[in-house]
């Protein structure tokens, strides 16, 4: 099997970027990228499905796929490979609506104390759940006992709630009775009163940022867990990370106070960031796209050891609404741009959908140089 080069491209990165700031201090941070590790140009979904209609990979200008982990089959990965594209694997970290069907101990909980609906089409585990963290893992090692892929990008890793709107959904969640009590025991916060409703409101209105905090410190476990078997298993793969780009006030901070996630900590420990700017799910202009990864560029370098390289998704799914060909074509060109060292789409489906999309999708990638 082929030995993932991505990891030690990384290192390679970091230390020319170090000898480099002295020698090229004229020459732009994007073209520096460029000399040093291929710019990642990617196609996520079900990648396959291009195949299947007859494109190839190189042919369209991509040298990566992320996959979903249920569309990942031998055919597809040797495929890939014999067509130099890097695999990059998605994995559903914290969505779950079988698993919670069918284990309700694991079902989120509100503040009622009742459980919590599915959020649209997204169903969340409670991320305290010993047996669905049993059951990733399982998952997780087997992808990467079966394939040498060169990544795996989690993503849900958030509390459950629905962000893929101009409307979120917004559930306060879990509290469960094994969430509360590993809450008290994680804080040292007593919490007072006799049943769950009781507890939530206890909670809510005396340790919010307690809770705020601790629920935050449960998705970077699953995170440093889920990278630790990474490294374990496969040590040049990278661990990338899916994640909301809504900026930390945007409503009213949910991004921190709901969905449970710090950037500043994913910095800490992913590999790769790859915000979703999905423009035309969150009603934002396409410009957006070139102001979040600007700003997720100047976070990472102002206040961080770690630094994540960053990969955004961008849309060109025409659900909800149309992404016009040419509106694409913008997001795909502000989402290019440094500090981005890489770029993917959503979806093949949607490139499928409208060959216009391929064109604009190809024409990028054949004209942008890989190193
Ligand atoms: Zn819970």
């Amino acid at each position: 099997m082929r030995k993932s080069p991505a990891r030690l491209m990384i290192l390679i990165y970091f230390i020319v970027i170090t000898a480099g700031i002295i020698s090229c201090e004229k020459m732009g941070e994007s073209e520096l990228n460029q000399e040093i590790m291929p710019f990642v140009k990617g196609v996520y979904g079900n990648p396959g499905t291009l195949l299947e209609a007859g494109y190839r990979f190189d042919d369209l200008g991509m040298n990566a796929i992320f996959v979903r982990s249920i569309s990942l089959n031998e055919s597809l990965y040797e495929t890939a490979r014999l067509q130099n594209v890097q695999v990059f694997v998605e994995f559903p970290t914290l969505l779950g609506r079988n698993y919670v069907e069918n284990h309700p101990e694991a079902w989120p909980i509100d503040e009622t104390g009742e459980k919590s609906p599915p959020a649209d089409w997204f169903m969340g585990v409670c991320p305290t759940d010993p047996g669905f963290w049993d059951y990733r893992e399982k998952q997780l090692r087997d992808i990467l006992d079966k394939y040498d892929v060169d990544g795996i990008f989690l993503d849900y890793v958030h509390w459950h709630a629905q962000f893929e709107t101009p409307d979120p959904i917004l559930p306060e969640t879990c509290f469960c009775e094994r969430c509360t009590s590993l809450f008290s025991e994680d804080t040292g916060v007593q919490v007072l009163g006799a049943g769950i409703p009781e507890k939530a409101d206890w909670i809510l209105v005396n340790a919010n940022s307690e809770w705020r905090g601790w629920r935050s410190r449960v998705l970077n476990k699953w995170v440093s867990g889920m990278k630790e078997i990474v490294r374990e298993m496969r040590p040049d793969a990278l661990l990338g990370i899916f994640y909301c780009s809504w900026y930390p006030d945007d409503h009213d901070g949910a991004l921190f106070k709901t969905l449970g996630i710090d950037v500043e900590a994913f910095i800490e420990m992913a590999d790769v960031l790859s915000p979703m700017l999905f423009h035309k799910m969150k009603e934002r202009r396409p410009s957006w796209v070139g102001e979040y990864t600007g700003w997720l560029g100047d976070l990472i370098s102002a206040s961080h050891e770690n630094q994540p390289l960053v990969w955004p998704i961008v849309q060109a799914h025409d659900n909800p609404g149309i992404v016009t060909p040419d509106e694409f074509r913008q997001v795909m060109l502000k989402g290019i741009q440094a500090p981005s060292t890489g770029i993917m789409m959503f979806s093949d489906r949607s490139l499928l959908d409208n060959p216009e999309k391929i064109e604009v999708m190809m024409e990028l990638y054949l004209e942008k140089p890989e190193d």
